[in-house]
């Protein structure tokens, strides 16, 4: 029988050891397909090509993948090689295994380059997240274990890519994904090529020294079985040389020889259950001498790849110390063949915890998701996004980005420099220009074309954006570009907000005030806020009601400071101390109309309070009214006390005082109480007259119990002569109180 057919016939028998209802017909007519497509096409080694599709089929077969996976190995190499379409696989083995065989292709297609770690890391996510069905890296994975295999037959240069390249993606992948021993044979096979001399070395020492190792190892394997059927244990032992590039690691990075590797020697033992697993790893510390520290339980605690085992190091009787690995048949397989073992093990697996690592935690979501199916229609369903919220795309170097999924060319430019971003004029995308709402998939190369002349992006961009990056590098063009354009809105909508709070822009940029404010707002200056407020950086609401709050605090300071002053109580006259140099305001103008000057705001509309009738001398504050600038009451009166002021309102009681002024008299209104009598009101009108004030009015009503009151409005130039007043009125017969007026 001709040794290719007979190859396909040990192929076909195995898979028939783990799906026995398997439609061979099928399998046949794969192979037979790539036969043909394949025929005349030699491999280096001078065989014919059909070898390797062969081969890849038999280790995707050692993994027990369903037929499709199969089939697929059998044609993984047609589209790439060969005259054959998408639509000849699909019409003739189906559109699933169409895809599988294009998404090998397209992975085969993908170019590397080696990059520093995280570049790494990101084109092991690339390949992932381009593979959507992980059938489609398990076949690619086999695939390089057979080219990795025959590397022999390669050029020097060839080697050293294809096994870099192992190393870098396909060997973590492999680990990722829990192919324990898929993974060690990439590692040695790319050693290996990577380095001859250190790779044969040790492989030179390990067969000089083959028959001692042979020894050691069937001695212990003995020890071991022999104990373990003692205690009616039924277990598998296996024993072995470490894998040649876990040595290799070992030795450099330990800076040690082959001699001074602590653990050269692994043993399994595979039991049937997790208790027994515990019992056997008594018996191993019983029969040898445990390595303190190096027990470690990754049945409790799985890695990250859902590896399960207990492992253990013990030193023998010849004192070489060995590393004994205990685990179940089912943790077993999971450690040989990953992610493909597990749906032969799906039943019963329901409450397993397999770790927590992104790549497997959706497996096994997917897992218990698909606990019912049988294991070809499992197998066919495992298509998953993987990284499905992330996209991965080269640059023209071969530099990978990582960006959002529904990334555009925007966020591309932008991930790479803003000012790549703003002078874009266009994206090509594999070599063709795209619309800028193009979304990108993983495996595109994207191109962005700039011109200098390029007049910045649009505002439009920021819709089209997927990432937080692009979107804020846009911002940032605009808050510097349109700078002047911020500014003017930012100042209209900054004034109008005053406005609405009732607050002027005199006091906010009063120069005792301004700099404070804008250091709690984190702004150097106005302008700088007014263009923040323009670009929309911050809000001229939050902001305006921020300055508020600070000058009522500032307010509330000093208005605090005020009423701390004592008044003065005479017997007869009660009238608030001077406490108008208790605070002095160097920075205020030395005078103005009305006597009055308010901080920060120069010539404004001043009046005086009519509850309260305030002359000069007398401790003032201020409100500013709407519309009607700013009323001057006393500081005592009952409406501008502190504790009286509506919370609302409390931002416009602002600082105010008494300078020269151009009035030739204020009017105030005093009340006098008294003991109704016959002349009092004439006696009033007297002694006012005597004391040459001017009296605006006069006028009198009696009181219960034969009491009068007078009130009287004058007009004096100031406290002091109002003081005066006071005292020739207090003297009048009869008066026993003589009040300033309120409310
Ligand atoms: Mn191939």
């Amino acid at each position: 029988m001709d040794p290719i057919l007979e190859r396909y016939q040990a192929l076909e028998d195995r898979i028939r050891t783990y799906n026995p209802t398997v439609d061979t017909q099928r399998l046949f007519d794969a192979f037979s397909f790539a036969d043909n497509a394949h025929s005349g096409q030699l491999r280096k080694s001078g065989e014919p090509y059909i070898i390797h599709p062969l081969a890849v089929a038999e280790i995707v077969a050692e993994l027990e993948l369903d037929t499709d996976s199969i089939v697929a190995a059998l044609l993984h190499d047609v589209i790439e090689d060969t005259g054959a379409t998408h639509e000849d696989i699909a019409k003739r083995f189906g559109e699933p295994v169409a895809l599988l065989v294009e998404g090998v292709t397209k992975l085969t297609k993908m170019q590397y380059t080696s990059k520093e770690e995280e570049q790494m890391e990101n084109l092991r996510k690339m390949f992932m997240a381009m593979s959507r069905d992980i059938r489609v890296i398990l076949i690619k994975i086999c695939d390089r274990l057979h080219n990795m295999r025959t590397m022999e037959y390669q050029s020097a240069k060839k080697q050293r890519e294809k096994a870099l390249e192992t190393m870098e993606i396909y060997a973590p992948i492999a680990h990722r994904l829990g192919m324990q021993r898929i993974k060690w044979e990439l590692e040695d096979t790319s050693l290996k090529y990577l380095d001859p001399v250190g790779y044969q070395e040790i492989a030179d020492e390990l067969t000089a020294r083959s028959s001692a190792h042979e020894e050691f190892l069937a001695s212990i394997q003995t020890r071991i079985q022999t104990r373990m059927e003692e205690e009616s244990i039924r277990c598998k032992v296996y024993g072995r040389v470490k894998h040649t590039y876990s040595i290799y690691r070992k030795m450099y990075a330990q800076n040690k020889t082959l001699d001074e590797i602590f653990d050269l020697y692994a043993f399994r033992v595979i039991v049937s259950d997790v208790p027994t697993c515990y019992y056997v790893l008594g018996c191993i510390h019983d029969m040898f001498n445990p390595v303190l520290g190096r027990f470690k339980d990754y049945i409790s605690t799985p890695k990250p790849n859902g590896y399960q085992s207990l492992h253990t190091t013990v030193i023998g009787r010849e004192g070489i110390p060995f590393e004994v690995q205990i685990r179940t048949e089912e943790m077993h397989n999971t450690a040989e063949y990953g992610i493909a073992a597990h749906w032969k093990y799906k039943q019963g697996m329901g409450d397993q915890n397999l770790g927590t690592e992104e790549a497997f935690e959706w497996v096994r979501k997917l897992l218990e998701s698909q606990q019912d199916a049988d294991p070809d229609e499992f197998m066919s369903t495992l298509k998953v996004d993987m990284f499905a919220d992330e996209v991965f795309v080269f640059t023209p170097q071969g530099d990978v980005k990582s960006l959002p999924a529904g990334a555009t060319p925007i966020d591309f430019a932008y991930s790479i420099h803003s000012a790549v971003g703003n002078r874009m004029t266009g994206a090509k995308v594999n070599g063709r220009i795209v619309p800028f709402e193009t979304a990108l998939k993983s495996g595109d190369i994207v191109e962005v074309i700039t011109s200098k002349t390029a007049h910045g992006p649009s505002r439009d961009w920021l819709k089209l954006c997927k990432s937080n990056e692009a979107r804020n590098k846009i911002r940032q063009w605009f808050k510097k570009e349109r700078r002047e354009e911020n500014i003017a809105t930012g100042r209209a909508s900054f004034e109008a907000e005053l406005k609405h709070q009732g607050l002027t822009l005199a006091q906010i940029t009063e120069e005792g005030v301004l700099p404070g404010l804008l250091k709690k707002s984190r702004f150097g200056t106005l302008d700088e806020l007014y263009n923040a407020i323009g670009y929309g950086g911050v809000s001229a609401v939050k902001t305006v009601a921020r300055f508020r709050d600070e000058l009522i605090r500032l307010d509330k300071a000093a208005a605090d400071k005020l009423s701390a002053e004592k008044l003065i109580s005479a017997e007869k006259v009660i009238m608030p101390s001077s406490a108008a140099d208790s605070a002095p305001r160097p920075h205020l103008p030395k005078r103005s109309q009305s006597g009055i000057v308010v901080e920060g705001l120069d010539n404004c509309l001043v009046k005086f309070a009519k509850c309260c009738t305030p002359v000069p001398g007398d401790p003032v504050v201020g409100f500013i009214t709407r519309g009607f600038g700013v009323s001057v009451h006393r500081s005592d009166c009952p409406n501008a006390l502190v504790e009286n002021r509506k919370p609302d309102e409390a931002g416009r009681w602002i600082k105010v005082d008494w300078v020269e002024g151009d009035l030739p008299g204020y009017q105030t209104a005093l009340d006098l109480s008294a003991k109704d009598r016959d002349g009092l009101t004439l006696d009033v009108a007297m002694a006012l007259s005597a004391a040459k004030v001017k009296v605006n009015s006069l006028s009198a009503k009696a009181m219960p119990d034969g009491y009068a009151m007078v009130s009287v409005v004058v007009e004096v130039r100031d406290r002091d002569e109002l003081v005066n007043v006071v005292n020739k009125l207090s003297q009048i017969q009869s008066v026993y109180q003589v009040k300033r007026s309120v409310g």
